[in-house]
């Protein structure tokens, strides 16, 4: 017998782009130094009360429009009850109970592997990071910065069916967190974590029916893309096996499992038979607010151009690929160098190629982002060969020049002295003196062998060291030379 796979995400993003927390006063920054954006609520200090950031509330609603949610009329927190080092206050302020949630009942539909796709979305919330604990050989520390910045937590109807369309959302949803300049999405900071909910039933019975659901395992903390795909996969073959060889009933036990990259494979964490009363109650130190319709009109009409419209229009609008459009929107910062060189008026398809080639191969070898390399578009614009200063082969040189000695283009064309001559006049100039210095070449010239040109184009690249643009020398020393011989 065969089966399917259920597979639900609960996404965690951090909204990295506001200017401080969500209910605090502290920065909102990524810090290698520990404890150095935080105040006392962060801490838990006694007394502490939050006071809610409108940017992050504003990110949460915009969010939640572009996943086809319903807002809540009202926006209010909850108090979630629990004991743990990362959370001092004993309580995490969140949004759990519905109609309460930034927005319930939406659905995102994203493409895996060339095919349209949609999956529910059960609810996104806003709530408060908590801090990070680190876990020493004889000690745990615990660095506050992260503690208090917003959170957005979207949690989708288990309607993926493999690793490869969890992955494929999640890069989706990273595209439209990014557009809408919510969160930087930077996986080595932390900002995306995702627990990953995954149960095989079998495929005769019917998916929309939930007694029909197998049981769920869930994976915490996965917090590398690829890592949720290899989960999954992992996780299905481990129930798909217990199923064949009749221990599912003791092996696939509704628990929390983590995913060991190393060993690349889950790791029972612990049983979650008895699920914690967490007694949730409305926050008393936030006043629930009404969420105006002028406000809400006014956030509708932010929401930016996204990946996929991008995506379309280059290739529309300026006739490149689908594969070459799909890598230059996968970054927004990407795409925007992108449009801002074809902005200051670069051939498009050429922009794309230096883009997707040399730009990116460059990243990826150093591993650095965008931002690092020195290299602007207006520095891309001009090391262009639009005006054909420069050959192609050279673009490339100067390119990797740019970048070793930190100079500007122009700078090491002319250093290089790679200028090509393109004067007309300059180039007959060289002609003539060839002409003159060749009688003999001349008496023996041919007009109707095509390789006769040869000798005399070889003589004008000697004597500009190969600067001499070659289709104008070639079309000049042709015409000068069949005249000679009328
Ligand atoms: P919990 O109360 O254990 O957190 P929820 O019902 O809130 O569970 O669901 C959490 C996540 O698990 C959601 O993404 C949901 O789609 C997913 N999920 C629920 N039931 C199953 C199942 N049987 N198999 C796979 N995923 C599931
Ligand atoms: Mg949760």
């Amino acid at each position: 017998m065969g089966y399917i796979a259920m597979i639900g995400l609960e996404m965690h993003c951090e909204a990295s782009e506001t200017n401080t927390k969500v209910f605090s006063s502290a920065r909102n920054a990524y810090s290698v130094t520990p404890n150095e954006n935080i105040r006392p609520y962060d801490m838990g200090f006694p007394g502490v009360l939050p006071v809610v950031n409108k940017k992050a509330v504003e990110y949460a609603i915009k969010t939640s429009m572009v996943l086809n949610c319903k807002q809540p009329e009202y926006m209010y927190f909850e108090r979630k009850n629990y004991y743990y080092p990362d959370m001092p206050k004993n309580y995490q302020i969140t949004q759990e109970t519905k109609p309460i949630p930034v927005g319930i009942y939406g659905y995102v539909d994203y493409e895996c592997e060339g095919e349209e796709k949609r999956v529910r979305v059960n609810n996104i919330h806003l709530e408060e990071d908590a801090a990070s604990s680190d876990h020493l050989y004889d000690t745990t520390v615990i660095d506050y910065n992260r503690a208090a910045n917003p959170l957005l937590e979207l949690v989708t109807e288990p309607d993926f069916r493999t690793g490869e369309e969890a992955m494929a959302f999640l890069e989706h949803m990273r595209t439209v967190y990014q557009y809408l300049g919510v969160s930087e999405c930077d996986t080595k900071k932390g900002h995306i974590r995702c627990d990953v909910n995954v149960s095989i039933m079998d495929e005769s019975l019917d998916p929309e029916d939930p007694s029909n659901w197998g049981t769920k395992v869930e994976m915490k903390n996965v917090n590398s893309f690829g890592g949720v795909r290899d989960c999954i996969k992992y996780e299905i073959k481990r129930q798909t096996k217990a199923k064949e060889d009749g221990t599912y009933d003791t092996e696939v036990i509704q628990e929390t499992r983590r995913w060991d990259e190393e060993t690349q494979s889950t790791i029972a964490m612990r049983s979650k038979v008895d699920a914690v009363d967490y007694k949730y109650f409305v926050e008393p130190n936030i006043p629930k607010y009404k969420l105006t319709k002028e406000w809400l009109d006014e956030i509708r009409a932010s929401i930016p151009e996204l990946a996929y419209d991008r995506k379309k229009r280059y290739m529309n609008d300026y006739g490149l690929s689908e594969y070459d459009s799909n890598i230059l929107v996968k970054e927004k910062k990407i795409s925007d160098f992108f449009e801002d060189t074809v902005k200051l008026g670069t051939d498009p398809k050429e922009a794309c190629n230096w883009v997707n080639g040399m730009i990116l191969s460059y990243l990826n070898y150093h591993m650095i982002t965008i931002d690092d390399i020195y290299m602007t578009p207006d520095m891309l614009r001009d090391q262009l060969i639009d005006d054909k200063t420069i050959s192609s082969k050279q673009a490339k040189d100067v390119f990797n020049k740019v970048l070793e000695e930190k100079k500007e283009p122009m700078q090491v064309v002319k250093d290089e002295g790679m200028m090509q001559i393109t004067d007309e006049g300059s180039i007959e100039g060289i002609v003539d003196e060839v002409l003159a210095e060749n009688p003999q070449a001349i008496e023996t010239y041919d007009p109707e062998n095509p390789k006769a040109l040869d000798y005399f184009i070889g003589q004008v690249m000697k004597k500009t060291r190969g600067k001499a643009n070659p289709s104008i020398a070639y079309k000049m020393m042709k015409e000068k030379l069949d005249n000679l011989k009328k």
